[in-house]
């Protein structure tokens, strides 16, 4: 793959599950606060799942501008502990000390170290990340990753979360970066690689769980139809081959 070698200058990152570990650190991190409430460790994983499942709802309800960041906070708790049949505990106080905790969770997706480094010598760096403020770049500094990006994208600073087009302008735009000559790498297809596509830049998609890294017939289709490149990984230093 030597023709695609150098041809990118900026690489924008996406933060959660494709450099930091966000399932392992969430996990760590909750049941830590689920300790704090003196709740039974025992029924931990069924909050986990059943706390994983509103969360996603309602993030994808909060994306699209229908919940605020206010209610995505509270009733993601609420409605877990509720399911749970536990009653007596505030989901904003549950949500606080879990947000307090979260970013001091330092684990990092496999590989990503090294892949940084060595990447970072040759390319410039930037995240481009939805998430709120105060925890992002909380999380970036205690496991050591500002020192790799120059520029950190936060969708709730830039009030447009990835996959909308404005982020990923707002990101290109202020790091003088050209589309062409630019990569957007990261875990989710529809948020990371769908957006980064319809503003025409080329993606990598990070998919650790998937065994076969072929696209679907769906995603051909769009890849297809798409003036952009789209690679699929397994592995982040895979990355290393052609970057
Ligand atoms: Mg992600």
């Amino acid at each position: 793959m030597n023709s695609t070698r150098l041809r990118y200058r900026h690489l924008f990152f996406d933060l959660d599950n494709t450099i930091w570990d966000f399932d392992r650190n969430s996990w760590f991190a909750l049941r830590e606060t689920f300790r704090k409430f003196n709740l039974d460790e025992g029924r931990f994983e069924e909050f986990f799942a059943s706390y994983n499942h509103h969360n996603e709802r309602l993030w994808e309800l909060y994306r699209k501008n229908a919940i605020t960041k206010q209610a995505l906070s509270h009733s993601r708790f609420d409605l877990a502990l509720q399911e749970m049949g536990i009653t007596g505990i505030d989901g904003m106080e549950f949500n606080d000390a879990y947000l307090e905790g979260m970013p001091l969770q330092t684990r990092l997706c496999e590989g990503a170290p090294k892949v940084l480094e060595i990447l970072s010598a040759k390319y410039q760096m930037h995240i481009i990340t939805n998430g709120f403020v105060e925890v992002q770049y909380k999380k970036m500094a205690l496991s050591r990753l500002s020192p790799f990006f120059r520029g950190i994208f936060v969708s709730e600073e830039i009030k447009s979360p990835k996959p909308s087009p404005e982020i990923f302008r707002h990101a290109l735009k202020s790091s003088n970066a050209r589309k062409k000559e630019s990569l957007m790498i990261g875990d989710s297809w529809e948020v990371d690689i769908m957006g980064a596509m319809k503003v025409g830049i080329d993606q990598v998609h990070y998919a650790p769980f998937l065994e076969n890294r072929d696209f679907t017939p769906e995603e051909s289709e769009i890849v297809g139809h798409s003036r952009t490149c789209t690679y699929r990984i397994n592995r982040l230093e895979e990355l290393l081959d052609f970057l």
